[in-house]
């Protein structure tokens, strides 16, 4: 606190980065294209373009440019509720009796909670801009269509979600957030489409996966005119709108001369730590600097930790492209652990390219360990932090108690993506200590890798 780092690093308004980063245009590996599975050959624009908006498959498809200049109505969106603040955790490093200096990068101040909100508004922005009616999407624990309610709300879209069912039980308060938005809201699998009536059949007690609900989504966009699908994580695109987030705490680490020595996030399908850790990367890539990486995934959806990088349907349905990734199988059906947003058996593309070339450390923690470690952060920092910025929380606080021991005054910066005010059936279970943890056995994902498609 004697340094003059103050508790919050905000940059001005006219700071905000009026570019998107494409890490891939400093890729050497490239990551590798979507696969239509009929056919077997690389996905182009004429394939793409009756599924998604057609800019955004431009940004999916473009490995090469490396900068591409964010939209102006956007911008003005963006300022409603950035730039986001990077925190000095100056009271969590006093607890740990740590020397490690801790920031966090809080993308938890919108109505929506979440980063989502990012890539939501330049989606729907796309959407509206190529003149359709509405999209269809899928959502885990909510916080990615409550973001698209809000944006398509603000540009005047309809939007039809698809939530996966346990959450649609156990958050009913985050579905009326996207109802007051305007959205129509169903829980997943559905009767509502064939995908979705098969599923039930073989499954009929099932609490849904998203990748369940991303067949859906997908299903009813392409069989209504007018009608595009988007999605909260995973693709190309999605990571370019996040690196919103990188680019500003960069900016923000340069303004005070802070070099980070670590950089840690949570992953789910990958955006929000591909958008916070890309700008870094493409440091690493062009040879400019060396940070240390690390991607926190839930023990009991381990995609980085314990499953393969290979092709992959995208949804459980498989009707979804393949892409190249770290998958568990799309019929891996993870525990309703309460990270919901981290319950997806793949992984980001770029991310996978850039983990198998070992530019990024994966970690897996058990969810008790996170609770723990979210409570700590909450009684000191005074943020309700998600059960999935959480896991970031505990490798953070982990490798700053390693500092403790070795006496190192290591810089760590981490991504606290949201906030938990809608997650209090899981913060109930752990202060009443019926929490439990569910880890996959060996047998489970070497059953649903047995699974994989043959190419
Ligand atoms: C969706 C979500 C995540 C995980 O999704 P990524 O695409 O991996 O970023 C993490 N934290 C919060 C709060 C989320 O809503």
């Amino acid at each position: 606190m004697n340094d003059k780092i103050p508790y919050k690093i905000y940059l001005s308004e006219d700071e905000i980065p009026t570019q998107w980063y494409n890490v891939r245009a400093d890729m050497k590996n490239k990551p590798a294209p979507l696969i239509n599975p009929a056919t077997g050959k690389a996905l182009g624009l004429e394939d793409l373009n009756p599924i998604f908006c057609e800019d955004l498959n431009k940004q999916e498809l473009d490995n090469d440019t490396k900068f591409f200049d964010i939209p102006e109505e956007i911008q003005n969106f963006y300022k409603m509720y950035r730039p986001s603040p990077l925190v000095r955790a100056y009271f969590l490093e006093k607890a740990l009796g740590t020397p490690a200096k801790i920031y966090y990068k809080f993308e938890g101040n919108n109505t929506s909670g979440s980063h989502k909100l990012n890539s939501a508004v330049a989606q729907a922005y796309y959407a509206k801009k190529q003149g359709l009616k509405g999209v269809t999407t899928e959502t885990g624990a909510g916080q990615w269509g409550t973001a698209l309610s809000m944006a398509c709300s603000y540009f005047g879209l309809d939007c039809r979600v698809y939530m996966v069912k346990c959450s649609y039980e156990q958050k009913p308060f985050r579905r009326e957030v996207m109802r007051t938005y305007g959205a129509n809201v169903t829980p997943s699998p559905s009767n509502t489409t064939n995908v979705g009536r098969k599923i039930l059949a073989e499954f009929p007690d099932t609490t849904g996966s998203l990748g369940c609900a991303i067949s859906e989504a997908v299903e009813a966009a392409v069989s209504m005119d007018g009608y595009r699908y988007v999605l909260g994580s995973v693709l190309n695109q999605v990571l370019l709108h996040q690196t919103i987030i990188g680019l500003e705490t960069q900016k923000a680490l340069k303004k005070y001369g802070i070099k980070p020595d670590m950089i840690i996030g949570c992953a789910g399908g990958g955006s929000n730590l591909g958008g916070l850790v890309s700008p870094f990367i493409g440091e690493m890539l062009r040879g400019e600097a060396q940070y240390r990486v690390i991607a926190v995934e839930p023990a009991s959806c381990p995609s980085f930790t314990r499953g393969k990088y290979a092709y992959d349907f995208c949804d459980t349905g498989m009707i979804c492209p393949l892409a190249k990734m770290y998958t568990l199988g799309s019929q891996f059906m993870p525990s309703p652990n309460h990270a919901g947003g981290l319950r997806f058996h793949g992984m980001s593309p770029i991310l996978s390219q850039l983990y198998h070339d070992g530019y990024m450390e994966a970690r897996a923690v058990e969810q008790s360990s996170v609770f723990e470690a979210a409570v700590k952060f909450a009684r000191v920092e005074g943020i309700l932090p998600a059960p999935e910025s959480s896991h970031a929380i505990k490798v953070a606080i982990d490798e700053a108690l390693k500092c403790k021991e070795t006496g190192e005054e290591k810089t760590i910066v981490f991504g606290l993506t949201g906030t938990g005010y809608f997650d209090l059936v899981a913060y109930e279970q752990f202060n009443s200590k019926t929490m439990t943890d569910s880890i996959p056995t060996d047998e489970d994902i070497a059953a649903s890798l047995a699974k994989l498609p043959k190419l």
